[in-house]
C-alpha cells in the first residue's frame, strides 16, 4: 500500500471526471473532519491531500493514484456541512456527489468520516441517505480518536453503530482512527487491500 502515491486529477464537475480505470475508494466527511490528514496518514505522504484550516474551499473531486499495478485510486470528495455554506453550494455538492455515486462503476467503497469528538450529525445522516440511494457500499470511520477518552469513545462508537443499524447499506462495523497517532491506519489499509483482492 505504501509507495508512490500521486495526485492525478481534480474535477469540479461530473463532466470532467477522469476516465474510469481500476478501482476507486472515496472519502467523504464534514469540513474539518480530518479527511486530508487521514489521506496523508494512509498514504504516508504528508502533503498529498492539502489540509486546510479554511473550510469551504473549492468543491472538487480529487483523484490520487497509488503504486498498485491494478490502478488503485483514492478520491477526496469535497467536504460538506460547512455551517455558513450558502444553500446553492450545498445543493451543488449534493448534485455532484449524487451523480458521481450513481455513475461511477469503478467506485468500490466510500468511507464516511465522522469526528469522534462530535459523533454523527444530521448532515452526516443526510449523506448516508444519499449513499443508500446509490449502489456503493460504504463504511463509517471515526477520526481524531486521540482527542477522546476511552469511555467517551465507547459511547460514540455505540451511538454511531446504532445510527448505522438504520442504514442497511452501511457496513455495521465502525473503524476508529487517529491520523495523529496512526491508530486504525493498518486496519483501514488492510480493508482497502481486501477490496483490491476481491
Ligand atoms: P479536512 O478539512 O477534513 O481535510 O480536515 P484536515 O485534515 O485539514 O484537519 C482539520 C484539523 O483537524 C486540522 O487542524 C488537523 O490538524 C486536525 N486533525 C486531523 N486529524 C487529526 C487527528 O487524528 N487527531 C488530532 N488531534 N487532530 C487531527
Amino acid at each position: 500500500f505504501a509507495g508512490d502515491w500521486r495526485f492525478i486529477w481534480a474535477s469540479p464537475s461530473i463532466e470532467t471526471l477522469p476516465p474510469m480505470a481500476g478501482l476507486e475508494v472515496a472519502f467523504a466527511g464534514r469540513s474539518n473532519v480530518g479527511k486530508s490528514s487521514l489521506i496523508n496518514a494512509l498514504t504516508g505522504r504528508s502533503n498529498l491531500a492539502r489540509t486546510s484550516h479554511t473550510p469551504g474551499r473549492t468543491q472538487e473531486l480529487i483523484f490520487f493514484e497509488g503504486p498498485e499495478k491494478a490502478g488503485f485510486r483514492l478520491v477526496d470528495m469535497p467536504g460538506y456541512g460547512y455551517a455558513s455554506a450558502p444553500k446553492a453550494k450545498v445543493a451543488s455538492w449534493t448534485t455532484l456527489i449524487h451523480k458521481f455515486l450513481l455513475g461511477r462503476a469503478t467506485l468500490a467503497r466510500v468511507y464516511v468520516l465522522i469526528d469522534a469528538r462530535h459523533g454523527i450529525k444530521d448532515v452526516d445522516l443526510d449523506v448516508l441517505k444519499t449513499l443508500d440511494k446509490s449502489a456503493v457500499s460504504y463504511q463509517v470511520v471515526l477520526t481524531k480518536a486521540d482527542q477522546v477518552k476511552a469511555g467517551a469513545l465507547k459511547t460514540v462508537i455505540a451511538e454511531t453503530s446504532e445510527a448505522l443499524a438504520r442504514h442497511p447499506a452501511a457496513f455495521p462495523e465502525v473503524l476508529v482512527t487517529s491520523s495523529r497517532t496512526g491508530d486504525g491506519m493498518p486496519e483501514l489499509r488492510a480493508a482497502m487491500v481486501r477490496l483490491i483482492a476481491e
